[in-house]
C-alpha cells in the first residue's frame, strides 16, 4: 500500500495545473492517476487567451494566433473585431498537456500513473485514530493519502460518491479537425450564435489556410445526449453553413473531437479533505463555456490551500477550505450573476440571438475579449 501527501485524481489542465502547483512549492509526495495517456489524443484542442498562454508558459503548444475575431449567426448577422495584438490562440491540448507534466516532474516529487482507473475512495474514521484516507485503484492497488484532489472532468468521480447535486447544464460539443480546407481568413478565430446548428453555437479555429477545427455544440439539463445529434447538427453545418460549407467543401477529416462540458459551479468543492476542480466542480465559464483558463486557475488556487496545509503540518478541512475561500472570492459573484442569465440565453429563440449579435456588433474590440472572458459588457 502506497502513502502520499496528495492524490490526483484525472491529469487534464484542472488536475496537471494542481500538480505544477504543489510540485513547485513544496516537497509533498503527489501521486497523478488518470484511466486515460496524459494528453490524450482524442482531447480537443482549445482557444484560450494570450496571456494565458504566457502565464502558464505554454508557448510551445500554440498551434495558432488569432488578432481578427468573428461572432456570428447562420442567419447572417456578424460581428467583426480587429486587433492590433493577440488575444486569442488555439493550443495543442496534448504538448499542452505533456509540457505542464513534464515541468510537474522536473520540481517536484510525483509519480504518474496513467491508463489507470480511480474506482472509488473510503474514508475510515477510527476511534483515537487519525482517520485514514484510502482509494482504491483499477490495477487493485490500494493508495492512502491525506488529501484527495478530484480533477477527473465530467466523469464527477467525488461528487458521485459524495452524492452531491450535479449541475443543471450541459454543452455537448462535437467537432472535426479538417484538413483539405479553403481558409479565407486563417488568423480570424470565430464563433457562431443561434438555434440552427445547436443551441450551444459554434466555433471555426483555423490552424493555418488549409486546415481548421470546426464544430457544434447543443446545451440541454442532461449530462448524457445522443451522439448522433450533435454530429447531424455538424453534418448540416458543413453542408449549408454560407460561406463555410464553401470553405471546407473539400475538406478531409483528421479527427473527431467530442465530449460534454458541465456548466453551472458546484456551491462546495472542499469536502473534508476532498477537493474538486475544473470540470469536476462546474468551473467552465457559464457564458462561453470556456474551460482551459477556468481549470489551470482553479488548480493553482486548490495548490496554494494544499501547499499552505503541507507548510502547517495541517490538512485540517479549515486550511483546505481556502481554496473554496479563494475560489469563492475571485468566481462566485460572476458565475451566480450569469448563471440565471445564461440558463434563459441557452434557450433563447432565433430573433434573440440575432440581437444578441446586433449588440455585440456595438462594442469596442477590447470590450469584446472582456465579454468572452467575464461575461462583461
Ligand atoms: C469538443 C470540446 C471543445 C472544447 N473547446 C474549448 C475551447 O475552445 N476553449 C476552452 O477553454 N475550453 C474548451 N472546452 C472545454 C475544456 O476542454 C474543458 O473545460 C477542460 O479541458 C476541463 O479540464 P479538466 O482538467 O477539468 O477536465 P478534463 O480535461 O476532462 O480532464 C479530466 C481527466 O480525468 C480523467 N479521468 C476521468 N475519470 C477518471 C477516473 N475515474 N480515474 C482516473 N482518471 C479519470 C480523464 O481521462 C481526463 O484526462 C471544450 C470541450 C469540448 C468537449
Amino acid at each position: 500500500m502506497d502513502k502520499f501527501d496528495v492524490v490526483i485524481v484525472g491529469g487534464g489542465f484542472a488536475g496537471l495545473s494542481t500538480a505544477l502547483h504543489v510540485c513547485r512549492e513544496v516537497d509533498a509526495t503527489v501521486l497523478l492517476i488518470d484511466k486515460n495517456a496524459i494528453g490524450n489524443p482524442r482531447k480537443t484542442s482549445p482557444f484560450t487567451f494570450h496571456d494565458v498562454v504566457e502565464r502558464y508558459e505554454l508557448h510551445s503548444a500554440i498551434l495558432q494566433k488569432y488578432t481578427r475575431f468573428s461572432y456570428e449567426s447562420p442567419a447572417g448577422i456578424s460581428a467583426h473585431f480587429q486587433y492590433d495584438y493577440v488575444p486569442f490562440v488555439t493550443i495543442d491540448y496534448q504538448k499542452a498537456c505533456r509540457t505542464l507534466l513534464r515541468r510537474a516532474q522536473k520540481d517536484g516529487n510525483i509519480e504518474v500513473l496513467e491508463n489507470t482507473k480511480a474506482i472509488k475512495f473510503e474514508n475510515e474514521k477510527a476511534l483515537f485514530r487519525p482517520s485514514k484516507h484510502k482509494l482504491v485503484i483499477s490495477n487493485s492497488a490500494e493508495i492512502t493519502y491525506d488529501v484527495l484532489v478530484d480533477a477527473a472532468g465530467i466523469a464527477f468521480f467525488a461528487s458521485r460518491q459524495l452524492g452531491v447535486r450535479l449541475p443543471s447544464l450541459y454543452s455537448h460539443a462535437y467537432g472535426e479537425l479538417l484538413t483539405d480546407c479553403n481558409i479565407e481568413d486563417p488568423e480570424r478565430m470565430r464563433i457562431f450564435t443561434g438555434r440552427k446548428y445547436g443551441n450551444g453555437g459554434g466555433w471555426l479555429y483555423p490552424l493555418n489556410e488549409k486546415t481548421a477545427r470546426f464544430g457544434f455544440a447543443t446545451v440541454t439539463t442532461s449530462a448524457d445526449h445522443p451522439e448522433e445529434i450533435t454530429r447531424q447538427n455538424f453534418k448540416n453545418a458543413l453542408e449549408s453553413f454560407h460561406p463555410y460549407n464553401r470553405m471546407l467543401e473539400k475538406s478531409q477529416r483528421i479527427r473527431c473531437e467530442l465530449g460534454s462540458i458541465p456548466i453551472g459551479p458546484l456551491r462546495k468543492i472542499v469536502y473534508g479533505n476532498i477537493m474538486i476542480v475544473g470540470d469536476a466542480a462546474g468551473q467552465a465559464t457559464p457564458w462561453y463555456c470556456e474551460g482551459m483558463r477556468p481549470a489551470l486557475e482553479a488548480g493553482e488556487l486548490c495548490a496554494e490551500a494544499i501547499v499552505n496545509a503541507y507548510k502547517k503540518k495541517d490538512y485540517s478541512t479549515k486550511n483546505l477550505n481556502k481554496y473554496q475561500e479563494l475560489w469563492d472570492f475571485r468566481n462566485r459573484k460572476l458565475y451566480s450573476r450569469t448563471a440565471q442569465y445564461g440558463y434563459n440565453a441557452w434557450f433563447r429563440n432565433q430573433e434573440e440571438w440575432d440581437s444578441a449579435v446586433k449588440f455585440v456588433a456595438s462594442l469596442k474590440p477590447e470590450e469584446m475579449v472582456e465579454r468572452i472572458r467575464y461575461s462583461r459588457f
